[in-house]
């Protein structure tokens, strides 16, 4: 029986084949991402579809299995609110965002379902930045304290801070999808929110037009090489903890909500 794959998605693993990755590392990636505008040039999804690609890159190198996808993120809250209002404007948003306590509230559900599949570090990446990764780091924080399982939650480009630095659909992220997904994107739009009734700039980044597929080619590896200097430094538990169930979850919340942090994103 051959259980060998290059397969990393759980969701499109069979249960040996998700088996014989996990006993060679019971690490699982979780990719974070949402639907925001970014300019007329580039699809909604930019920030999940580098959140995917970037796990799928370090699952297939370093080891591990993916799990599915969390493409709603928080947004509408804190700084974001004025900051769609200043680039969006008035315009439709088309926007997959929510508060951040049904996101923390469902990424602690996610850690508990990660533990009790026999995963034992977990590593997130999000596409979508802003602070929005400091209330995810809360709740991984409670989760490690108490039930002993690395949890590491960044944004990409906190994995290439001094390097690079992130911005919304302009050189930086452009970049990143043109070397990851060339046709998703298309430049000759970089005028259209210019024009009567286009819908407006759609939070298009000021230098947009200098993004190149060598410029994210070196981003993108820089954060997968990054991703893979944490994934050999995790210091991974022996074994497993004891099943965790729905009412133990609910007290791990309860602290969690209850912690004078909770939340960054509202305050920010
Ligand atoms: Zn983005």
């Amino acid at each position: 029986m051959n259980t060998q794959t290059s397969e990393v998605r759980w969701a499109r693993l069979r249960p040996d084949q998700l088996r014989e990755r996990q006993e060679r590392l019971p690490l699982v990636y979780i990719p974070y991402g949402l639907c925001e505008p970014h300019g007329h040039i580039a699809p909604f999804g930019l920030d999940t579809l580098k959140a995917d690609y970037y796990c799928d890159q370090a699952a297939q190198r370093f080891g591990g299995v993916v799990a599915p996808t969390q493409g709603y993120h928080i947004h509408e809250t804190g700084f974001h609110q004025p900051w769609l209002d200043e680039v969006v404007g008035n315009e439709q948003a088309y926007l997959g965002g929510m508060p951040p306590e049904p996101v923390c509230y469902h990424f602690l559900y996610q850690l508990r379902a990660f533990a009790n599949a026999g995963f034992r570090a977990v590593i997130g990446v999000s596409g979508h930045s802003g602070g929005s990764q400091i209330d995810l780091r809360l709740v991984a924080e409670y989760f490690t304290a108490q039930i002993g399982i690395p949890v590491l939650f960044h944004s990409d480009p906190e994995f290439v801070e001094g390097q690079y630095e992130g911005d919304h659909a302009g050189k930086y992220e452009i970049s990143q999808l043109l070397a990851i997904e060339p046709e998703l994107i298309d430049m000759s739009l970089l005028q259209r929110g210019q024009e009567a009734n286009s819908g407006g700039r759609l939070a298009l980044g000021e230098d947009a037009a200098e993004a190149t597929v060598e410029h994210g080619k070196q981003i993108n590896e820089a954060i997968i090489e990054a991703i893979g200097k944490m994934v050999s430094q995790l210091e991974i538990p022996t074994s497993s903890p004891p099943r965790l169930s729905f009412a133990q979850t609910e007290a791990i919340w309860q602290e969690i909500k209850a912690d004078s942090r909770a939340w960054h994103s509202d305050n920010s």
